[in-house]
């Protein structure tokens, strides 16, 4: 139905005025901005198109500590043939397009640096075509992850990217997420099989080519995966095919403390080598566990900790969890607290999922800001202690919390944003951690992507050459420099 207005529409083009080629900026006052909004309600309608100050603070902004630059304007479009006909009047008045998905992202990547057009993609929010024994699911980009596992219920699927947040999965897609099952299911560049794909100029295609889901595929150059991680940078993602997972048999959660940070860090890398096939294996170090036994009542040693859950059958998770006891024990790990019902594991990882917000009530008041960093697994002792050292010597608060059986750990800085010292302190200090991420072979970002504030440290972890070949690809798909500039390049 949304589609035929939207066709319908575009047949009784309003009367747009062509921008200059070669202009990069545009005017409120000459008024380019009254005929692009008006040509948006014609094909949107009233309610399709918000101009209202709160709406579009709340669509400027994410939960980073980046400041808020609201858009001009937001957009609700309702189906593929709406966005790239909202795509072709911002490219024909040259307005800067900004995808957002949920507003969870964690590095400034919906903020509108120079006004523009935010498309909302929530109104387009179906799943479609779901292959139970194919194990994928194609679905619109306002679905969140949480809503697509409920949808889910009663077919023995899930889609298991767990980034905490309910995020959506075409946000999710747009940042390369992952979180603490990556370790065992990959992150989203493993889990997607196709992506429908609005350019810039309004055009629509697919990267493996339309209604294509096979399960591996050497056709050609890997489109999927240019835009899997690309930020909202180079076209607006209206689709994603997902791969999806059988429910296992069994699920086992635990916690288990450990005298150091060597210790937790030397078992997850010894239960990787026997070939656990480990579900999650979550570190948090002393000050994060405190801040999450005082923010859920719970009572675990202040200690350097593991959180873990193994999947499969009863008799492959009594191997798995026996053959990570041993071995957990050799390194001086306590003995496991055990959760084993559903209610029981959902309050661990409650627990886990939480940190964000226990790490801020350390500070009452204060905001949170994630680093995160991934390293070469071997490196990650060694650079966890060497950046709690880092903290302490600039009285900086930052529990550390980390996808450890990727090599990925998050410092939370908790900080007054009005306290210029410290937010400089803590910029600095983000900034030697990354840094020191890259001197270790690593990256400055292994999920949160590189949004606002890692553009230089980008070109310092991919050089010259590498940086020079993205900037080509963005001025091949999106010429003009419209789609969410001022992010990643
Ligand atoms: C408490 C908390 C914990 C978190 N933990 C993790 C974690 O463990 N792992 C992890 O990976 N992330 C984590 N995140 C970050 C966040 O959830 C992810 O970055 C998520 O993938 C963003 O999805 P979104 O829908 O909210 O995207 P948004 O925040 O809306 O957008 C993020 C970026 O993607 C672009 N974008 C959004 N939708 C589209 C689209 N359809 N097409 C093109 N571009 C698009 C935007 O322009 C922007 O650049 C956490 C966040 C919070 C608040």
């Amino acid at each position: 139905m949304a589609c035929a207005l939207v066709r319908s529409a575009l047949r009784r083009k309003p009367p747009l005025q062509p921008a200059g080629a070669d202009r990069r900026r545009y005017s409120l006052r000459s008024g380019t901005l009254e005929r692009a909004i008006a040509a948006f309600r014609s094909v949107s309608g009233d309610e399709g198109v918000s101009l209202g100050e709160a709406v579009r603070e709340q669509h400027g902004r994410d939960e980073s500590v980046h400041k808020c630059r609201p858009p001009d304007v937001v957009v609700f479009p309702r189906c593929v043939e709406e966005v790239s006909a909202l795509a072709k009047i911002c490219h024909q008045y040259q307005l800067p397009i900004i995808p957002f998905g949920t507003g969870t992202g964690l590095e400034g990547g919906v903020g509108a640096l120079k006004g523009g057009v935010c498309f909302s993609l929530r109104n387009m929010d179906e799943v479609l075509d779901l292959h139970q024994e194919d194990f994928d699911v194609t679905v619109e980009p306002g679905v969140t992850r949480k809503a697509l596992n409920s949808y889910l219920r009663g077919t023995g699927l899930w889609f298991p990217i767990d980034p905490g947040a309910d995020a959506s999965l075409c946000g999710m897609a747009a940042t390369s997420a992952s979180g603490t099952n990556a370790v065992r299911y990959g992150t989203m560049r493993e889990n997607v099989l196709n992506l429908e794909v609005v350019l810039a100029d309004g055009s629509v295609f697919h990267t493996a080519g339309r209604g294509r889901r096979p399960r591996k595929t050497s056709a050609g150059y890997n489109l999927t995966n240019l835009f899997v991680g690309s930020e909202g940078t180079l076209g607006i993602l209206t689709k994603a095919t997902l791969r999806l997972y059988g429910i296992p048999e069994s699920m086992v959660s635990a916690v288990c403390s450990f005298p150091s940070v060597q210790a937790a860090v030397d078992s997850t890398v010894q239960i990787l080598q026997t070939g656990v096939p480990i579900a999650r294996i979550e570190f948090l170090d002393d000050v994060m566990i405190g801040a999450c036994n005082r923010f859920n009542s719970l009572s675990y040693p202040v200690t350097p900790t593991l959180f873990l859950e193994f999947h499969g059958s009863s008799k492959s998770l009594e191997e798995q969890v026996s053959i990570t006891e041993e071995i957990t024990r050799e390194n001086g790990g306590g003995d496991f607290a055990w959760a084993e019902d559903e209610e029981m594991r959902a309050r661990l990882w409650k627990a886990r999922h939480d940190a964000w917000y226990a790490a801020q009530a350390l500070r009452p008041g204060c905001k949170a800001y994630s680093t995160d960093v991934c390293v070469p697994l071997s490196c990650l002792p060694q650079i966890i202690v060497e950046t709690k050292e880092d903290l302490m010597r600039n009285h900086l608060t930052g529990p550390i919390a980390g996808h450890v059986g990727d090599g990925n750990f998050h410092c939370i800085m908790v900080l007054d944003p009005d306290d210029p010292d410290e937010v400089q302190r803590v910029h600095e200090f983000t900034e030697r951690l990354a840094r020191r991420a890259l001197a270790m072979d690593g990256t400055c970002t292994g999920e949160h992507g590189v949004g606002l504030g890692k553009r230089t440290l980008l070109r310092e972890e991919l050089g010259p050459q590498a940086m020079e070949v993205m900037q080509r690809l963005k001025a091949t798909l999106d010429p003009k420099n419209l789609m969410n500039p001022g992010k990643v390049l």
